[in-house]
């Protein structure tokens, strides 16, 4: 079946003791036991499983083409029961640009836990390749990556991590499974924030890892996260679950109105450079074309006049909220360099844009009267 189908039907199938036709809430923490102390259905405690939470997992599985998936209370909580599942000792090789928050995880908790950590840039294959040499047992990809839209080779980065014994795991959260299946190409796991597109509101923090295999190391990290307990919420799981029925159409008007928006702003003089793989001018475009169904929601713009002049522009704009993250249905602005703090490598003059679900031409006609005043 296709994505559009599944998003609907993997995990949504009508309630069998009542036959409403979208899914319930479970919010029980305990499940009554069978007569012999045997599990009724399958469920003891809430943080073990639940009911809510395994629909959103067979919907996430099925749209990654995954075997098994396993939901977090957040982006980061999946992270980093997947980093600490690693044997210590072992060797990661991740991207210099790359989501903040696991940048500093890799820079601030991991080597006290005897993790080592390299960044570097993962669309030059030579470097990961040398890299690799020394041994390694995760490769980290994040693409396209934040905020710069980097597009790294997810089939060719498989086959430098397998020659090595070594997992792939790629963040999918700015492409989403609609527009990029990286198991497919070739991943072990794929990792999303599912607070961004996923959710597609704006109001429910999760995050979610999809194996290929549903092999030793998931086992691993289930029963990590079923002991440490950063558990999705069964009220979250279900919220998130109502954003994947609609998460291929939102996906579809995202492209169109990134598109657009990126193709206006590329043709301005104020503005120095755009970061979007749908644009020709972009150096990841070929390979964005070939790894991608379409180009996504997100794109960052490079300002000519400096620090100042995005930060004028971030302040003058009416419909994009200033705002941190992404994915949900309101346009949102961003000065990346403010938000990630005096360490950061983006560069001064550039904005992000989180491209919503608004018309395109009431966006751009907003960035024309804002850009007017630098
Ligand atoms: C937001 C985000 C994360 C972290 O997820 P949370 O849900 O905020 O913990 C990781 N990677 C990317 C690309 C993100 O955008």
């Amino acid at each position: 079946m296709r994505i559009e189908t599944l998003a609907i039907h993997a995990g949504g199938e009508s309630d069998r003791e009542t036959g409403a036709a979208t899914p319930p809430i479970h919010m029980a923490t305990t499940f009554r036991h069978g007569p012999g102390g045997e599990r009724i259905a399958g469920y003891e405690y809430q943080r073990e499983g639940n009911p809510t939470n395994d629909r959103l997992r067979t919907a996430i599985a099925a749209m990654e083409g995954a075997e098994a998936a396993l939901t977090f209370a957040s982006g980061m909580a999946a992270v980093s029961a997947l980093m600490e599942s690693l044997p210590s000792g072992a060797r990661i090789v991740m991207p210099d640009d790359c989501y903040a928050g696991v940048r500093i995880l890799a820079a601030e908790f991991l080597p006290e836990r005897g993790l080592r950590v390299q960044r570097l840039d993962m669309a030059n294959l030579d470097a990961v390749r040398a890299a690799c040499a020394d041994g390694v047992e995760l490769l980290w990809v994040e693409t396209p990556s934040n905020p710069l839209m980097k597009i790294s080779d997810i089939a060719a980065l498989a086959a430098l991590a397998h020659a090595q014994g070594a997992l792939l795991v790629c963040d999918n959260t700015f492409a989403s499974p609609v527009l990029q299946q990286p198991l497919a190409l070739g991943a072990d796991v794929v990792m999303h924030s599912t607070t961004k597109y996923f959710g597609g509101h704006s109001d429910v923090l999760g995050g979610a890892l999809a194996f290929k295999r549903e092999d030793e190391f998931f086992a691993k990290v289930a029963r990590r996260l079923h002991i440490t307990g950063a558990v999705l919420a069964p009220f979250n799981a279900w919220l998130t679950l109502r954003g994947c029925r609609s998460l291929p159409a939102r996906m579809a008007l995202h492209c169109v109105n990134a598109r657009g928006i990126a193709t206006f702003l590329e043709a301005q003089p104020q503005v120095e450079r755009v970061n979007y793989p749908g644009l020709a001018s972009h150096p990841g475009h070929a390979l964005a074309s070939r790894q991608m169904r379409d180009f996504g929601g997100m794109l960052s713009v490079q300002l000519r006049g400096g620090r100042a002049a995005a930060l004028a522009v971030a302040g003058r704009l009416l419909l994009f909220t200033n705002a941190t993250s992404l994915g949900g249905c309101e346009s949102l602005v961003e000065h990346r360099a403010s938000v990630e703090g005096p360490h950061t490598t983006t560069p001064d003059n550039l904005l992000r844009l989180s491209v919503g679900l608004e018309h395109v031409d009431d966006l751009i006609d907003d960035l024309a009267q804002a850009l007017a005043a630098v």
